[in-house]
């Protein structure tokens, strides 16, 4: 599959992994098995609950699991004072503190905000009606080839073993921007990404006799397309309540002329790298696969056109830090979990050098 993209002019590289490949603080070697975006069991893949929540535990940090926030209360000035949260059985505690970190995804991030009323009325967060606006989304294309050889596809890792940038220039034909490829990730059976869904218009014995070889023989390709973020993408509420009386979120999504030209540009090309590979087979998913919920409350200078600072402090509410990909204001076509933990941690830093700038 390297061959294959590099007979179309692109350079191909070992994707950067956060696994460790030996072991480390108590985390084992990654064993390439390919469950990693169902959280990986062994614990070899960082994410927060291998790494930074012992140390955070142990550094004297109090966990309240099965918590939910409900909203946050004001004073008059329009300074958060304390949140309201329901345990797992639905009694409600109110937590008093100086500063607030609210981390919990885009839509929550957003659906919270929307659900606490701010200093004259509007949502907390939404004076210049921005809260929620900008959403964004990586549009994917799934490339498939059928090989003679045996691709141990259920091996591996789900990002791909390696990468390639297809990067925008004036003259690389892409509408707008960069394609980013993930290249030989493990597939599974039934996964997001996997065999049974690779052929969406298979049923029957014929999806079964396609599974059976592919299980031995497909290889997979995404391209990840830029995002394009828009005013009229976004998280909003819908003005109904869950079961739990809470206010419900939906996404509202632009697909727009240019974003679907970049779709049709990837899976043109996935495809073609797939034959240059030697597939006997190629071919695309039908649809775009769509992942990745970046924006909603998107960081800025200027509080007339953002919804946070670049250290997602609030601009109504300083003491009311906002952390994830909900700040995006742009997307490029990278994954964006490495911008994730860069942000936070300059935010991190920033807030242990001047706690008082998040008072
Ligand atoms: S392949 Fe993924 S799930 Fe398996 S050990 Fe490595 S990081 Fe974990």
């Amino acid at each position: 599959m390297a061959k294959g993209f590099q007979k179309l002019g692109q350079k191909v590289f070992p994707t950067p992994i956060a696994a460790t490949s030996v072991r480390f603080k108590n985390r084992p070697p990654c064993i390439y098995d390919g469950w990693c975006d169902a959280g990986c069991p062994i614990g070899s893949l960082a994410n927060p609950l291998v790494t930074y929540l012992p140390e955070a535990e142990a550094a004297g940090a109090k966990f309240h699991a099965d918590c939910d926030v409900r909203n946050f209360e004001i004073d008059q000035n329009g300074r958060v004072t304390a949140i309201i949260y329901a345990d797992s059985a639905g009694r409600l505690t109110c937590v008093r503190a100086t500063t607030f970190i609210l981390a919990a995804g885009a839509i929550h991030n957003v659906r919270l905000l929307l659900s606490s009323p701010g200093r004259n009325g509007e949502a907390l967060g939404n004076e210049n009606n921005l809260l929620g606006k900008y959403f964004g989304s990586h549009f994917i294309a799934n490339t498939h080839g059928l090989f003679k050889e045996d691709t141990e596809p259920y091996m591996g890792l789900s990002t791909g073993t390696l990468m390639s940038y297809d990067r925008w220039r004036p003259d690389s034909g892409n509408p707008f921007g960069t394609i980013a490829w993930g290249i030989g990730p493990a597939v599974k059976p039934n996964d997001f990404m996997g065999i049974a869904i690779a052929r969406p218009e298979l049923f029957g014995r014929a999806l079964d006799d396609f599974m059976r070889k592919a299980t031995h023989h497909i290889a997979l390709a995404n391209g990840i397309c830029e995002a394009e973020f828009t005013k009229a993408s976004r998280i909003e509420l819908t003005g109904g309540k869950d079961a739990e009386g809470r206010a419900v979120a939906r996404i509202v999504y632009e697909a727009t002329e240019e974003a679907m030209a970049m779709w049709r540009r990837a899976i043109q090309k996935g495809v073609a790298a797939m034959r240059a590979a030697g597939a006997e087979d190629a071919w695309a998913s039908p649809n775009p696969a769509v992942a990745h919920a970046l924006g909603g409350t998107i960081m800025g200078d200027d509080p007339a056109s953002s919804v946070t600072d670049s250290y997602g402090r609030l601009h109504a509410a300083a003491n009311v830090v906002v952390a994830g990909s909900s700040l995006f204001p742009s997307g490029g076509s990278a994954g964006p979990t490495f911008t994730i933990l860069a942000l936070a941690r300059r935010t991190v830093l920033k807030m242990t050098a001047d706690p008082e700038a998040f008072r």
